[in-house]
């Protein structure tokens, strides 16, 4: 009947759904737990990324020592105390010491690490620490606004909450102009681009 009747996570949404008091042979859900196991599997498929391949492959030396910045990357994760998502958009800048990154590595980044389940305080920390790491750069700083359905679809009545975390590392830690300068151009709308 089923494609892999053996997916050990198929198993389990149909018991899931059993136990939910549902009928997981009725019409609409026959092909649930299929549907539930893909979308599970797609949505944590950073565990199974190393960010050290992604960044590593795309390394170059310049001398470039200006703030490089990143901002409104869409996310999109599962936290890990309910498994429901919460998304929002990262900033992501650094400092350059000799060495920079490949400019779309860093929403891929982003990906890998939000791709897997997580608290939105780790996942900031993490984007922070690798590219500190790889890079060794003057100074790392990472943003991340989110909203987390855990909070606005279980009753806590919290329908508007919004959590920012940030990281700052180096240069962003210890002088706050360039801290300053960071988040005024997170601030700034994309139309002053135009
Ligand atoms: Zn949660």
């Amino acid at each position: 009947m089923s494609r892999e009747p053996n997916d050990p996570i198929e198993d389990l949404v149909r018991r899931q759904l059993e136990a939910l008091g549902e009928d997981p042979a009725r019409d609409g859900l026959r092909r649930t737990p299929g549907r539930v196991a893909k979308a599970l599997r797609f949505l944590t498929q950073g565990y199974g990324q190393d960010p050290l391949d992604l960044l590593n492959d795309a390394l170059f030396d310049v001398s470039y020592d200006e703030m490089v910045l990143v901002k409104d990357i869409d996310f999109f994760s599962l936290c890990e105390h309910h498994m429901l998502p919460f998304f929002g958009r990262a900033h992501v800048a650094y400092i350059p010491n000799g060495k920079i990154v490949g400019l779309s590595k860093i929403p891929r980044l982003v990906e890998m690490f939000s791709r897997r389940l997580q608290v939105q305080e780790r996942l900031t920390t993490e984007i922070a620490e690798i590219l500190e790491s790889v890079l060794r750069p003057k100074g790392v700083g990472v943003v991340v606004e989110a909203i987390h359905l855990c909070m606005k679809m279980r009753g806590v009545e919290q329908q508007n909450a919004f959590a920012v975390t940030s990281s700052m590392r180096g240069e962003f830690s210890t002088d706050s102009k360039t801290r300053s300068e960071f988040i005024e151009l997170i601030r700034q709308r994309k139309e002053s681009f135009a």
